[in-house]
């Protein structure tokens, strides 16, 4: 821009960008495309639409560049490099599809372009936040009066359930950590299971915990923390439990564990970043027995809800403990009377999460929830049952939606996940499970149906011959 005629001629296109609505227009005309083509797309790019990324790789351009041709540069080059993930047959990591009205609802809230840090910067995202808080407490079945913090996903959101813990430990026994800070404070521990998920050492490595302070619990054959090794809690303890094992979908025995943390004086938080789920469904609710008797709890609506990215949630029964670990003000902050949701996280500037969580809950409704949650562990054990059929070994108990299978060796395992993952009909990630490599399934769409699960277990079929030719 070298003169300020030209410069008006920015703002004066900007203005008709908007205006007209150009670029969300054509952004929702591309989306229906892309989401009508979802159901037969290759579930993971091809090598000619990983190696088109290049063109995005030049330098910051001097002018700008109109709005239509961003949004079409994104459409024609961007789309094709996406992985499926809303269809029926990705199974990958635990990354949960997308329902219409969340999807409808944030797009809604992007052009409104809310803050939600205060009540009085978002009125409707204060509510709505307010409203999820409500609802999700009543549906997990947590003790009254708990209090939520919108986050970008589960790791912030056990960060921050932690971080409540170690203040409120730290206070019983007469440190302020807020007027006195960390260091001189009194020893805390932390007792986490073998099986615990690798964001619980992220947290507590941030909040002052590191390999000294923890301490580790065998899991059993399942993943679950092994209760006869369980060492004696107190009040300088935080246990962190598990609803959901990232591999094997195994859930901790809550009621006893947290009773003995009660008793203990212990702080009890229980990452159920998929699994807390399973407590708003009929047939799985008996697996989270107990979970009430703890005093924070995370959750993605991201996975198992399939809300949009990113959403994570923090529970915490305390909310005095939560509020005055994250405490803000200054003169130039309006708290209100109403929801400020900031009190609840640790950012302040936030977009209004609140709008898809409550679209999401709102479009199924209980009996919605409930069926979602069922359906996906129907469509689990599906996928165990055909692939024992056709003579895989499945090496957990498909108790949620995950299901970890092998074939005759190790090198067959690899080879067949390679050959999966290449044929683009469906994608599977893979881990190790008791020093074994395993295919991992997770199933965590509505959009699976039986049929994608039967096409699924074909590409296995296929893969492990492929596998098998050229390993022979
Ligand atoms: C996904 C997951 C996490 C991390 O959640 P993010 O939303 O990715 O931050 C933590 N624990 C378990 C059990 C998970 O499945």
């Amino acid at each position: 821009m070298n003169n300020s005629n030209e410069r008006e001629g920015l703002w004066q296109r900007l203005h008709k960008e908007r205006a007209k609505g150009e670029a969300i227009r054509l952004a929702l005309a591309y989306g229906g495309d892309y989401l009508d083509g979802l159901p037969s797309r290759r579930v993971f790019p091809d090598q000619a639409a990983l190696a088109a990324l290049a063109a995005f790789d030049e330098p910051l351009p001097d002018e700008p560049t109109q709005a239509a041709e961003i949004i079409s540069q994104l459409h024609k080059l961007g789309a094709p490099a996406t992985t499926a993930q809303g269809g029926g047959r990705y199974f990958g990591f635990v990354n949960g599809g997308l329902l219409p009205a969340a999807l409808g609802a944030r797009l809604l809230a992007d052009v409104w372009d809310q803050n939600a840090a205060l009540h009085v910067m978002s009125p409707i995202a204060a509510e709505l936040e307010a409203v999820c808080e409500r609802w999700l407490v009543d549906l997990l079945g947590l003790p009254a009066g708990s209090v939520a913090g919108l986050v970008s996903g589960t790791s912030t959101a056990t960060l921050c359930g932690l971080l409540a813990g170690r203040n409120a430990l730290l206070s019983r026994l007469g440190w302020d950590v807020n007027a006195q800070g960390l260091f001189g404070a009194p020893k805390l521990r932390a007792v986490l299971s073998g099986g615990a998920h690798i964001t619980v050492r992220k947290a507590l490595a941030i909040l002052g915990l590191g390999a000294a302070q923890i301490e580790t619990v065998p899991a059993d054959a399942q993943g679950r923390i092994d209760r006869q090794f369980l060492p004696p809690l107190d009040q300088t303890t935080l246990l962190i439990l598990q609803a959901g094992n990232v591999n094997s979908g195994a859930f901790d025995d809550f009621a006893p564990l947290c009773g003995i943390a009660r008793e203990a004086g212990a702080w009890t938080h229980i990452d159920g970043a998929f699994g807390l789920w399973a407590r708003a469904c009929e047939t799985t609710a008996h697996l989270t027995a107990g979970i009430e008797l703890a005093d924070s709890w995370s959750v993605d609506a991201h996975k198992t809800l399939n809300s949009p990215y990113d959403c994570g949630i923090l529970l915490c029964r305390d909310r005095e403990a939560l509020v005055g670990a994250l405490q803000a003000s200054d003169s130039y902050l309006q708290f209100g009377a109403g929801r400020d949701g900031m009190l609840y996280t640790p950012d302040m500037s936030r977009r209004a999460r609140g709008v898809e969580l409550w679209a999401a809950l709102k479009s199924l409704g209980r009996a919605g929830i409930d069926e979602l949650v069922a359906q996906l562990c129907r469509r689990a054990r599906q996928f165990a049952e055909e692939l024992r059929a056709h003579h895989f070994r499945v090496l957990n108990d498909v108790v949620f939606n995950q299901v970890l299978v092998a074939c005759e060796s190790p090198a067959l395992t690899t080879r067949t996940l390679e050959r999966l993952q290449d044929g683009g009909e469906c994608w599977c990630g893979g881990s190790q499970w008791h020093g074994e490599p395993v295919i991992r399934i997770s199933v965590c769409s509505w959009a699976t149906s039986p049929d994608d699960v039967r096409r699924s277990v074909a590409a296995f079929v296929a893969a492990r011959e492929r596998a098998a030719a050229s390993l022979a």
